[in-house]
């Protein structure tokens, strides 16, 4: 019994609305929703020019602009999903926030009902902008990219004057206006001394109370093969893999979930080479072509949008691209029969990036996933992941546990 208006009722509320993940989502007749989440990246330009960075392109890169998906564009592209079900919109670049319709886009999406993700640098945060999010908020964290503390560091790795004042203000006009945000930053050497500042000042933004900031490390080759000199000195920058083991010892979450990963999703994959999530959702690049992954950029394996529908991108082309099976000797010798494929971030885009097919085993990755592995005691020194035969004995009891 509970008393509403002045009246006594004999029964328990009602909950008219019900939170749910987006894989429990389902369309009418029971049917699961084709997307759950879509990534569209707005831009390859970038008013950043970070050293370690996999895709920027000149942030006044006329032709890159030129080519990039008109508004209208990009807002058919947001009905269709929202036709799909998709409940999440992640919008990336290079830098989103250099689309001068970027606000029209933004509300366009929240109007259809879809949660927005937003990755930026924060260097164009306007008052406006804060204050249009803070009025109409994403649903989610936006994520800030942080690449220093002071001037001289920022600026550095971004490779521009003046950006950490920017960044600063973004970042100080987000925490104006109480706009949720969550920060991360790339694991650089020369950025050591500043770890522990970056991780206390991460502390005091409230919305990030409870969750340390996120590192990346191991980074990618250019996505677009487009630039072998900066591939040169993305490859320097990379974390060794003693540095990238050393990393995981000194954060006990991501160990544990490591570990329970290891014992529920390792083991050989076999010559299929798409046995992720690659195009069960979908990305959208700057340009209009449908991909399967964010990174996977190869000619072969997009579809313009501009000539077909995505219905039929998702229902038709993804479904056959992810039946392409590994033909390359030394990966099927190797990953093929490897179980350390879900401790590794060897994968077809990472293949194409670093040698142009979608089967070369990647060897910083391979040798990165040899050593954590290693070090979580599934592999002796010796060993390589594709001669273990008892691999289902070891990731069920693997020696290092996390208290171990
Ligand atoms: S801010 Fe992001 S997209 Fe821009 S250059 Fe840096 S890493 Fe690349
Ligand atoms: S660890 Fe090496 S062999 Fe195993 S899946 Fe990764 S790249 Fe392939």
């Amino acid at each position: 019994m509970f008393e509403k208006e002045g009246m006594m009722i004999d029964e328990a509320p009602m909950t008219y609305v019900k939170k749910i993940n987006s894989h429990e989502f389902l369309l009418g007749h029971g049917k699961p929703t084709l997307l759950s989440q879509v990534d569209i990246e707005l831009t390859e330009r970038c008013n950043n020019n970070c050293i370690h960075c996999c895709i920027n392109l000149p942030e006044d890169d006329a032709d890159a602009e030129s080519r990039e998906m008109s508004t209208d564009f990009v807002k058919g592209i947001l009905t269709e999903i929202a036709s799909q079900g998709c409940l999440t919109v992640r919008f990336t670049g290079g830098e989103p926030l250099l689309r001068s319709d970027f606000s029209e886009i933004y509300l366009f999406t929240r109007r259809l009902g879809m949660r927005v993700i937003l990755f930026t640098n924060a260097r164009l945060i306007t008052p406006e902008l804060a204050e249009l999010f803070a009025r109409i908020p994403l649903g989610n964290l936006i994520e800030v990219s942080v690449y220093g503390m002071t001037s001289e560091s920022y600026d550095r790795v971004a490779g521009c004057v003046g950006a950490y004042g920017e960044f600063r203000r973004g970042v100080e006009l987000l925490q104006h206006y109480q706009v949720p945000f969550f920060v991360k930053g790339p694991k650089l050497r020369f950025l050591q001394d500043e770890q522990e500042e970056f991780e206390a000042w991460a502390k005091t933004i409230p919305s990030m109370e409870h969750q340390p900031p996120g590192y990346s490390m191991n980074f990618e080759l250019r996505s677009r093969r487009d630039d072998p000199l900066k591939n040169r000195t993305i490859t320097k920058l990379r974390a060794t893999p003693e540095e990238s083991v050393a990393m995981l010892s000194r954060d006990p979450l991501a160990l544990e979930e490591m570990v329970v990963f290891c014992s529920n999703f390792i083991g050989p994959p076999g010559d299929t080479l798409f046995d992720c999530g690659a195009g069960h959702g979908c990305c959208i690049d700057s340009y209009g072509h449908a991909q399967l992954c964010l990174p996977l950029r190869d000619p072969e394996s997009v579809v313009n949008l501009h000539d077909v529908s995505l219905k039929s991108v998702l229902e038709e082309a993804f479904p056959v691209m992810r039946q392409i099976k590994a033909t390359n000797p030394d990966y099927l010798r190797r990953c093929a029969r490897c179980f350390l494929k879900g401790l590794c971030e060897q994968c077809p885009a990472k293949s194409w990036m670093e040698y142009g097919t979608l089967d070369t085993p990647v060897e910083y990755f391979c040798e990165v996933a040899h050593a954590k592995a290693r070090f979580l005691g599934l592999l002796g020194a010796d060993e390589m992941g594709w001669e273990v035969e008892n691999w289902r004995e070891r990731v069920e009891r693997p020696a290092r546990s996390v208290e171990g």
